[in-house]
């Protein structure tokens, strides 16, 4: 192949893109029943938003973002996550006005410079959603369930649901002394990434994904038992209205989430079954980032989720999604009169969204019929002389073998037929 892929993407094939459609509508009607409206930004902003947000140290801005200079020398990134050019957005758009609640969703391809494997890609599509405006548990666990009732509703069942409390910039700094003090013996089985975060964010140490570092973490201080007053009943609310949803839960003390921007509550959603990367999404509440980019402080929580990884858990449970397209129609002339006549009607049937494939090249009977069986559609619609002669059509039930003959003028009972199946 002379222009091979990029590594780490893929094209989204006709034999899967029903699939996608599918999943993004249903996230787009479920989002709306929270009353979220979507939002759609750029692919590309100005690095600095993703490095203030995100934080310089973080892993997104060190090593997986895609940089790039313009003409005149700005410095651009592909965006590598949702959250900070929708928040950028809500700021330059003034939505930060006090006490508005404001609901928004997105869904696009995200692009991280990172190691691709199964489940990691350098473009990859996230779902994903940001609530502003309030502190009030009730918000958390209403961005949580609505996480849960996209997975749950699509059939899921190995799914788990895990929260933590990260807790407030009052509580970090008497922590943070105490994971350095846990970690300080440690430091020389710990992996040359997590040597680096024991100095710049200690925090991180505790979701390393390397096996040595994981099993360091195990007995790690939790935050849990080192929040402040207000961190810990927020966090207990957060579970009551948890409860209240009907989600269920398991507290996971070492969800910290990757980006410097959460405190209070973050979580995840895990699935049994993916390896490695096994995280479906994951989120949490984030109430500096919003001053943090030049707005009004505003309390925030979001999360995001990826499509692929989601696609490989519904396929490990063996669950369908989605329709392929099929025709309704295929239509079927014998002549060329036959044709003239069936070409308009064809057209008439698409203005009313019913799905007709015809093929010119082929003629005979035979070759049409066949092509029809192949095509899958339900119905065959077939114009010979005697129709052209009456003016009629001939409907044919391809499953049952039943045909009724119809008026070629009425676009209305043809379709009636075709819908009624
Ligand atoms: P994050 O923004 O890192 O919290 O990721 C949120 C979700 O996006 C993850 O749980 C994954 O489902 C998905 N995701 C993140 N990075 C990738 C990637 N490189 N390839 C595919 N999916 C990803």
């Amino acid at each position: 192949m002379k222009y091979p892929i990029p590594r780490g993407t893929y094209d989204i094939l006709p034999d899967q893109s029903y699939k996608w459609q599918y999943l993004i509508r249903r996230f787009q009607d479920i989002a709306a029943s929270f009353g979220y409206h979507e939002i759609n930004t750029p692919i590309f902003e100005v690095s600095a938003l993703f490095e203030r947000s995100s934080g310089e140290s973080s892993d997104v801005v060190q090593k997986e973002m895609y940089r790039f200079t313009d003409r005149r020398g700005r410095e651009f990134a592909l965006r590598p996550e949702g959250t900070a050019p929708v928040v950028r957005s809500f700021v330059e758009n003034s939505m930060d006005k006090d006490g508005a609640k404001t609901k928004l969703f997105y869904v696009g391809p995200m692009f991280r410079y990172d190691r691709p494997q199964a489940g990691r890609y350098r473009q990859f599509w996230q779902y994903g959603i940001e609530f502003f405006g309030a502190q009030h548990p009730f918000y958390d666990a209403e961005v949580i369930a609505l996480l849960w009732q996209y997975l749950k509703g699509l059939g899921l069942s190995k799914i788990e649901l895990r929260i933590n409390s990260v807790g407030s910039p009052q509580c970090w700094e008497a922590y943070e002394k105490v994971l350095k003090e846990y970690y300080r013996p440690h430091l020389p089985q710990l992996c040359a990434d997590c040597q680096t975060r024991f100095e710049i964010k200690p925090k991180r140490l505790l979701d390393c994904k390397v096996p040595s570092c994981r099993t360091i973490a195990q007995d790690a201080p939790s935050q849990l038992d080192h929040l402040d007053e207000e961190s810990r009943q927020h966090f207990a609310e957060v579970q009551g209205h948890l409860n209240a949803a009907g989600v269920p839960y398991i507290i996971d003390p070492h969800i910290v989430r990757g980006l410097d921007y959460y405190s209070h509550t973050a979580f995840e959603v895990v699935f049994d079954g993916l390896g490695a990367q096994n995280t479906l999404a994951g989120g949490g509440r984030y109430n500096y980032l919003v001053e943090q980019i030049g707005g009004k402080s505003t309390p925030a929580i979001g999360f995001a989720g990826g499509f692929e990884r989601l696609i490989l858990a519904l396929e490990s449970e063996g669950i369908q999604i989605g329709k392929p397209l099929i025709p309704d129609i295929y239509a079927i002339a014998m002549g060329a009169e036959a044709q003239e006549a069936l070409i308009p009607l064809i057209y008439d049937l698409r203005r009313e969204l019913v799905s007709v494939e015809y093929d010119p090249t082929k003629t005979s009977f035979k070759a049409q019929m066949k092509a029809a069986n192949h095509s899958q559609a339900r119905f065959a619609l077939i114009i010979g002389e005697d129709e052209l002669a009456s003016g009629s059509v001939i409907l044919k039930d391809l499953e049952t073998g039943e045909q009724v003959s119809l008026s070629s003028k009425d676009i209305d009972a043809i379709r009636g037929a075709v819908i009624s199946k």
